[in-house]
C-alpha cells in the first residue's frame, strides 16, 4: 500500500477472483464459466459492430435492454444492464444501503457481498446458514435491512423455492430485497415474475454462466421502474457508458438465440446429474445443486489436499479456506469429457496415486 491510499479504504480486503492460469492447459472447473462458446449469433453481431467503435456506445443500452425486456415480458424501464452483474450489485448496495439499512447476507455466500458493503462504507448483518447449509429463512425474514440472497446460493448450489423467496420479500416492505440469480437457469425458478407485485424486489442475473459471455462482462437487473431509476442515478454518477458497444450487441444476439441457450443449459444439467451420481458412488457428500457447479466433500479427505492434488493432475477446482467449508471443493460442471477427467483424477487421489 502506498502512503497515499485513502484512510477511508485502509481496511479494504478486496475480492479474490478464481485463478485464470496461463502456465498450462488445465481442465478448468474453478470459476463456473460455460464450457461452450457463445452462440454463433454473437460472433456475427460483434464482427458487424466493430466498425462503429469510433463512436461512444449507447449510454441507455437500448438494444440489449429491449431484448432482455422482451425475453422476460417486462417493460424496458424495468431493466438495467451493467458491466457484469457485479456492477449492478455494487450500484444496488450504493443506492439502497446506509446506517439504517445494513446489507444483510449469509455467512456462506458470494464473497463479493462484504466487499461491496465495505467500499460503500455501509454496515453488514451476517446470518449463518443452517446446519445443512441451507438459508435460514426465518432469520432473514426477521432481520431488517437490505437483503441480498444468491438463489441458487454459491458455493453451495442450494436453491430456495419461489414461495420462500416471496415470503422473504414480503417480510421487508420497507427495504430492498436483492435476489442474485447468477445460476437460476440451471434449475431454479426466477423471481422476475414477482417484480410486478413487489416494489422492493430487485432481481439480478448475469450472462457469464448460462449464456457463455463471462469475458464479455454483462449482467442485468429487473425491478420496479423506480428501483431501476435509482440504479440509473448511481450509474450516471459513476460510469454512463458502462457496457461497451460490442458487449451490448453480443447480449442482444445471445438473447435472440434461445434454442442454443436451452440446449447448453440442458447439457450442463445432465452432466451435473452424472457427476453427482459418480461422486456419490465414490462416497462423497454432495449438496443438492441447482447450479452449474457442485459442492462436495468426503470424510477422511482434506479439502485443501484434494484441491492441491487435483491441480497437480491438471484439474482446477475452487477451494475456500473459511472454517465451515474448508473440506469442500466447488467443482464447475463442464463437458462430459472434462467431468470424466475430474472424476478420474479424484479416483486416483482416493487410491493414493
Ligand atoms: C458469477 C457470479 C456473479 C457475477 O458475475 P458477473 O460475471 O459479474 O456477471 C454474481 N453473483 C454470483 C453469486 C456469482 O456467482
Amino acid at each position: 500500500m502506498s502512503k497515499f491510499f485513502s484512510k477511508k479504504h485502509g481496511g479494504l480486503v478486496a475480492y479474490t477472483p478464481g485463478e485464470q492460469p496461463k502456465d498450462r492447459g488445465y481442465v478448468k472447473l474453478n470459476t463456473n464459466e460455460s464450457p461452450f462458446p457463445p452462440s454463433p449469433f454473437v460472433s456475427a453481431a460483434v464482427q458487424a459492430g466493430a466498425n462503429g467503435l469510433n463512436l461512444y456506445c449507447d449510454p441507455e443500452n437500448t438494444r440489449v435492454n429491449t431484448a432482455i425486456a422482451n425475453y422476460y415480458g417486462v417493460q424496458k424501464n424495468q431493466v438495467i444492464t451493467g458491466n457484469g452483474s457485479d456492477e449492478i450489485l455494487n450500484y444496488a448496495v450504493c443506492a439502497f444501503c446506509d446506517d439504517t439499512s445494513p446489507l444483510v447476507f449469509a455467512d456462506i455466500t458470494y464473497g463479493f457481498y462484504p466487499v461491496f458493503a465495505k467500499i460503500n462504507a455501509v454496515p453488514t448483518k451476517i446470518i449463518p446458514l443452517k446446519e445443512d447449509f441451507s438459508i435460514d429463512v426465518e432469520a432473514f425474514c426477521a432481520e431488517q435491512g437490505t437483503v441480498v440472497i444468491a438463489n441458487p446460493n454459491a458455493p453451495t448450489g442450494i436453491c430456495l423455492s419461489l414461495e420462500t423467496i416471496e415470503k422473504i420479500v414480503a417480510a421487508h416492505k420497507n427495504s430492498v430485497v436483492i435476489i442474485d440469480e447468477a445460476y437460476v437457469d440451471f434449475g431454479g425458478e426466477s423471481a422476475v415474475k414477482l417484480v410486478e407485485k413487489y416494489e422492493n424486489l430487485l432481481v439480478v442475473q448475469t450472462f457469464s454462466k448460462s449464456r457463455s459471455l463471462a469475458g464479455g462482462r454483462l449482467g442485468f437487473g429487473i425491478a420496479n421502474e423506480k428501483i431501476i431509476a435509482d440504479l440509473n442515478t448511481v450509474k450516471y454518477s459513476l460510469n454512463p457508458y458502462n457496457v461497451n458497444t460490442l458487449t451490448q450487441l453480443a447480449g442482444e444476439a445471445s438473447m435472440q438465440d434461445k434454442g442454443y441457450f436451452e440446449k447448453n443449459v440442458a447439457t450442463v444439467i445432465a452432466n451435473r446429474e452424472y457427476t453427482v451420481a459418480k461422486l456419490e458412488e465414490m462416497g462423497f457428500e454432495v449438496l443438492p445443486s441447482k447450479a452449474n457447479f457442485v459442492f462436495a466433500r468426503k470424510s477422511g479427505l482434506d479439502g485443501g489436499e484434494w484441491y492441491v492434488r487435483l491441480k497437480e493432475k491438471g484439474v482446477l477446482v475452487r477451494h475456500f479456506t473459511s472454517e465451515r467449508i474448508k473440506d469442500f471443493n466447488r467443482v464447475t460442471i463442464g463437458t462430459k469429457e472434462q467431468m470424466d477427467a475430474f472424476l478420474k483424477a479424484t479416483k486416483e487421489i482416493l487410491q493414493g496415486e
